[in-house]
């Protein structure tokens, strides 16, 4: 396809239209077909790169529980809804020097060994694997992709390249993992969803911010060190996170109680404990 100098600028100009349109209405140029494509290219290169992403392969046990009392329990929540057009998977990675998980476009969550040697409750691990499952779901990456990359891919596209050049373009710019970097309102979106998802299981719904108030309580919000880096550099503004969170509990008629101080209902330290804690290597 042959263009002309103008014509290439007033492509130009209404892509950029269209783009900051579509930012400002959260759109996303991904299909959920290129959404779990893009997410199974990624999820190679991780299996590919053990040295900075190695599964885990102590007691398969541990990976068993948490798919089966946990993972797969907060998947059958009506709110989830993608469970059969996505893939929904739960990955292990065995650095106990990391205290985070991410997920991936297309449903892969992977949680470090460092967050389950850290956390300390099954509403605290819930209510983190909810909030990486409505990254998955609510396309926070792609959507991501869509407002700082779109218009370059769209005229690529246009121009009658590659059409499977984006999902190339994609998949380059998620080595390192850079753009699971969320913004504070994908953020805050999860956190939201989290507590939707958790409604409709046994856990207590506020599990997602637990892991903030034993960060706050260690003194390891603003500290830096003990892998953390990751984790703050990925989700940001963990204090404010927590009365958010309050907020929300309140509003939908739930009591507030935090990690230390609890009332029993949708916790399960002890089995926490038990059946987490105790299968990680010591
Ligand atoms: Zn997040």
């Amino acid at each position: 396809m042959k263009l002309t100098k103008y014509s290439a600028v007033v492509l130009s100009v209404a892509f950029t239209f269209f783009i900051s349109a579509c930012s400002s209405l959260g759109m996303n140029i991904f299909s959920d077909a290129d959404e779990v494509a893009l997410g199974a290219n990624v999820a190679n290169e991780i299996a590919a790169n053990q040295q900075e992403y190695p599964v885990f392969r102590g007691d398969p046990a541990l990976k068993q529980y948490i798919k089966s009392q946990i993972f797969d329990q907060i998947l059958v929540a009506n709110a989830i809804k993608k469970r059969s057009v996505y893939q929904y998977e739960l990955e292990i990675i065995d650095r106990p020097d990391v205290l985070n998980a991410f997920a991936l476009p297309g449903g892969k969550v992977y949680v470090y060994t460092g967050l389950l040697k850290y956390l300390d409750s099954e509403a605290a691990l819930a209510g983190v694997i909810g909030h990486e499952i409505a990254h998955a779901e609510r396309r926070h990456a792609t959507q991501r992709m869509t407002t700082q990359y779109g218009t370059a891919m769209l005229i690529s596209l246009v121009l009658g390249q590659n059409p499977n050049q984006y999902v190339e373009i994609a998949a380059n710019l998620f080595a390192g993992l850079s753009l699971l970097s969320n913004s504070r309102s994908a953020e805050d979106e999860s956190d939201k969803f989290s507590i939707e998802y958790l409604k409709e299981t046994r856990f207590y719904p506020g599990g997602v911010k637990f892991f903030f108030e034993k960060l706050r309580d260690d003194g390891k919000v603003s500290a830096g060190g003990g892998g953390l880096e990751t984790f703050l550099s990925t989700h940001p503004d963990p204090i404010a996170r927590i009365s958010t969170t309050d907020k929300r509990l309140k509003e939908t008629g739930f009591s507030v109680f935090s990690y230390t101080n609890y009332a029993g209902q949708g916790v399960f330290r002890n089995e926490y404990v038990q059946n987490i804690t105790n299968r990680l290597p010591k």
